[in-house]
């Protein structure tokens, strides 16, 4: 197995990582276990070795196939949202796998986290990262989140990491009534806002806004 250099060194030192974890607490991040988690994840290591001095920036950052690591305090704040919840947050689901970076997050914080990306090397790399950092609670799948995850469903939260036009209906099916989604959504880069969605009931579920992003489009088919 590769050695990981996961305490880093230089721009990718725990110094770097505790002054990004000043930065987006400053921007507004109240929960300190997310601003915690964030500050022992490498994220140095889910970047390309050349992006590497970089990855302590707080910006989104290219992962490869045309597709992104999200910026630090999107990430942050949608993780804070998700976990500003009544209920344990045991069953998650995460649709867009990424780099991983997210996932790591979310798997420091609840108690299982599947993942689906549907780009195969990247689902392979993130899936290979996650297990050699020791995550034993994530699952990631190679699979089209359009239709969510069916075998572990139904999920205390779901957070989509691309985003799509509209919220995905075959979504909010997987989600527990009382369970929520973090999203973002809108037709291009300059009207997507963050939006949180609570399943009510079987057949209600309630929008709230938040703010505005910028996120790759979420890949949807219209027939499985
Ligand atoms: N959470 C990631 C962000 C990655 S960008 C990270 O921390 O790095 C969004 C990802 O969503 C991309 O990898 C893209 O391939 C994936 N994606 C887009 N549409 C998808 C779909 N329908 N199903 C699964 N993954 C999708």
């Amino acid at each position: 197995m590769r050695k990981l250099d996961v305490k880093g060194i230089g721009m990718t030192s725990q110094r770097t990582r505790n002054r990004l974890i000043e930065k987006i607490e400053h921007l507004g991040i109240k929960n300190k276990e997310v601003l915690r988690v964030m500050g022992l994840v490498p994220r140095h290591l889910f970047v390309d070795s050349a992006l590497a001095s970089r990855s302590y920036e707080n910006t989104a950052l290219p992962i490869g196939y045309g597709q992104t690591i999200s910026q630090p305090y999107i990430v942050a704040r949608m993780t804070e949202l998700l976990l500003d919840s009544d209920n344990p947050l045991d069953n998650i689901l995460e649709v867009g796998t990424g780099s991983g970076y997210q996932a790591a997050v979310l798997g420091g914080l609840v108690k299982n986290l599947q993942t689906v990306e549907r780009i195969l090397p990247l689902y392979r790399k993130a899936r290979c990262l996650l297990y050699e950092l020791g995550y034993r609670n994530i699952y990631p799948h190679h699979a089209d989140g359009t239709w969510g995850w069916q075998k572990t469903a139904p999920y205390d939260a779901i957070m989509v990491t691309a985003a799509p036009t509209e919220i995905p209906n075959s979504l909010i099916q997987q989600l527990k009534i009382g369970g929520r989604m973090i999203i973002p959504v809108g037709k291009n880069n300059r009207e997507q806002v963050l939006q949180l969605v609570i399943r009510v009931s079987e057949n209600e579920h309630t929008v709230e806004n938040y703010e505005a992003v910028v996120f790759v489009p979420f890949l949807q088919q219209t027939h499985k």
